[in-house]
């Protein structure tokens, strides 16, 4: 049981994931991340992060899966023994209009970025009550404050992120936890390449700063919060937008 801080990110074989695994990597950190089945990705993220000095080791597991969930944390608990930092990144999309809507779509993903969210958490405010420390971390979106057609059961799911975030904050901010969400506006990632050039085009015309976000926008937030620069912020919503929402 090293000294060494441990980072938990969900979700990091790609995208926004692997920039927030990659924000992180140092000598003095040790990060585990997880994935849903793109094990090349991961493979990836890892080597990326040991050409920056650190160390990030992938494990594949679905974090709507209680089971597999409970085995992620349990191998990083035997190996580190604390959980310092935990990013709650892995979404997915399942889009469509409301009244075209299968439950599976809306279980789909409210299963992975919400309830995933619910589990992830739940073990690591564990972990992090026994050390008196910690910094949980929810990727949420601006479409979870400002809605989106077309995408009913994924704002929801945001939207819940947020609301999971405060109750998260008040409820463990004596044991020095603290819990703040990411929203991130559109970031040009696999996530998004479903779009249209139009459609691209249309969002950027609506963002102030003239461009979409990079996945390095978005980790450079979730470092600051996890650092001693944000000891106080707790219970709080950081856009990272471009303006598109203020
Ligand atoms: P991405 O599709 O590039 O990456 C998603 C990551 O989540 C991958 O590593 C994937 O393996 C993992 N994942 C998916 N399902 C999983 C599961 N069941 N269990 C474990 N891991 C799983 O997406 P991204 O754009 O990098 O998005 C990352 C987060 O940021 C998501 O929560 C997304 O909703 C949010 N977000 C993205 C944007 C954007 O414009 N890209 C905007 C706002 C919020």
């Amino acid at each position: 049981m090293g000294s060494a801080r441990t980072v938990v990110v969900t979700g990091g074989s790609k995208g926004i994931g692997r920039a927030v695994c990659l924000a992180f990597a140092d000598a003095e950190t040790v990060i585990y991340f997880n994935y849903g089945s793109d094990e090349k990705g991961a493979e990836e993220t890892s080597k990326l992060a040991a050409d920056a000095g650190g160390k990030a080791f992938g494990i594949k597991a679905d974090v709507s899966d209680p089971d597999a969930v409970a085995d992620f944390f349990k191998q990083i608990l035997d190996a580190t023994g604390k959980i310092d930092v935990l990013v709650n990144n892995a979404g997915i999309t399942k889009d469509g209009l409301l009244v075209r809507m299968k439950p599976e779509d809306w279980n789909d993903v409210l299963s992975v970025n919400l309830t995933g969210a619910f589990l992830c958490t739940k073990i690591a405010a564990k972990a992090m009550m026994k050390k008196r420390y910690g910094r949980i971390i929810m990727i949420s979106s601006v479409v979870g404050v400002m809605g989106n057609p077309g995408q009913a059961n994924y704002v929801a799911a945001k939207a819940g992120l947020i609301g999971f975030t405060k109750a998260v904050a008040k409820e463990l901010a004596s044991r020095n936890i603290t819990a703040n969400a990411i929203a991130p506006g559109y970031v040009d990632t696999e996530m998004t390449a479903a779009m249209t050039e139009k459609a691209k085009e249309a969002m950027i015309a609506q963002i102030p700063l003239g461009r979409g976000g990079t996945p390095e926008d978005i980790a450079g937030a979730a470092a600051f919060l996890a650092s001693e620069k944000a000891d106080y912020i707790t219970g709080q919503v950081i856009h990272v937008n471009g303006g598109l929402y203020m």
